[in-house]
């Protein structure tokens, strides 16, 4: 009896002891699942923080600049007013030229400020690209891919953003005009991002006019990497450029 009572004890304590370890087993599984998902999450919740930062930069962007352009125009009009007092002689040319000098510098910051907008709007571009190039194959060195909303050239050349003045030299000597460079290196708006774009440029070109593809031409001749936009992305109210670099893969602060 008390043998018999021993056995069943037994067996309840290796049913104990086997759910225990399934159960051991169970969890390890999960945690692995998670910690696998959790890069590709965390990579996509990066890059969703990050277009909603340059949206929320763009937004704060905007506002100031509208009350850069009533200085703006309050400077204006002080130009105007010493224009009329100098001639009548009541003020002198030095007044006249300062007040001049102060409607420069107000016209900058506006500059500036629109400046700093096509930045984010570049970001956001570039951001809403890698998400579709994580969902791709990955592409080995010199491939090309072109799809509806950007074509990209890997490159085969290496490439550092010191060897601008070659793509400079190409374009201007191709078109009579400098290279409209949108971003060079690392900007304010990008380090305000936390995005790297230390050895990129941006190119304000669109890749289906015929400047765009003489420059993707002769990127692609020299093995030079890039990312062209066709079009504004959805979310983006950015104008196409050619980004002349790799894409960027950091996205943390
Ligand atoms: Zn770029």
């Amino acid at each position: 009896m008390k043998e018999a009572l021993n056995n069943h004890l037994k067996l309840a304590v290796s049913l104990i002891l086997a759910f225990a370890l399934m159960t051991v087993v169970a969890v390890a599984q999960k945690k692995t699942n998670a910690k696998e998902k959790s890069l590709e999450e965390k990579l996509a919740a990066s890059r969703a923080e990050l277009i909603s930062a340059a949206n929320d930069y763009k937004a704060s962007l905007e506002k100031l600049i509208e009350l850069l352009e009533k200085d703006v125009t309050a400077a204006r009009e002080t130009v105007e007013r010493r224009k009329k007092l100098f001639e009548e002689s009541v003020i002198s040319k030095r007044e006249l030229e300062e007040s001049q000098r102060q409607l420069a510098e107000a016209e900058d910051k506006v500059f500036d400020a629109k400046k700093q907008i096509s930045e984010a709007d570049g970001v956001i571009a570039e951001v809403i690209a890698a998400e579709q190039m994580a969902k791709m194959k990955p592409a080995g060195a010199g491939a090309f891919i072109s799809t509806i909303a950007f074509i990209r050239f890997t490159g085969n050349a290496g490439w550092n953003i010191a060897e601008a003045g070659k793509v400079q030299g190409f374009f201007s000597s191709r078109f009579g005009r400098s290279l409209p460079v949108s971003a060079f290196g690392q900007s304010v708006t990008h380090d305000k991002l936390g995005y790297d774009h230390r050895n990129a440029m941006d190119v304000a070109v669109h890749p289906d006019s015929a400047e765009g593809q003489a420059l993707m031409a002769y990127l692609r001749s020299a093995g030079i990497p890039f990312l062209a936009f066709r079009q504004a992305l959805a979310g983006s109210s950015t104008g196409p450029h050619i980004h002349i670099g790799y894409p960027s893969k950091r996205f943390a602060r």
